[in-house]
């Protein structure tokens, strides 16, 4: 696994997100953190994996509240877990994220 480089207000990090962990080095630092992907990532509707992304790490360097929260303003659904597009799954055959509201995803269901 090769490092990805992030750089956080002028601060230069590098990280790899695995299954069940990040590990993430400020350039110059000789240690590394370990940080379980399940305290910090969004949890991935009916599995356990907890997605890791460069904004998640942008917050967890910042110290900002994690899980991120998304907010469906159709709906008024505020939740941390993310889901496939049912739609593009079936149609497209792709895998692309977006925030659990399960009206979201019922109406993309409808459309297939
Ligand atoms: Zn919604």
């Amino acid at each position: 696994m090769s490092y990805r480089k992030l750089n956080v207000n002028g601060v230069e990090y590098r990280y790899v997100i695995g299954k069940k962990l990040l590990k993430l080095q400020k350039m110059g630092d000789k240690k590394f953190e370990l940080i379980p992907n399940e305290k910090i990532g969004n949890q991935l509707y009916n599995t356990e994996i907890f997605v890791v992304t460069p904004g998640v790490i942008r917050d967890f360097i910042l110290g900002n509240q994690l899980p991120q929260e998304f907010h469906c303003n159709r709906h008024d659904v505020t939740t941390s877990h993310l889901a496939y597009n049912p739609f593009d799954s079936e149609i497209y055959g792709k895998h692309h994220l977006m925030m659990d509201c399960p009206e979201c995803r019922h109406n993309l269901e409808m459309d297939i």
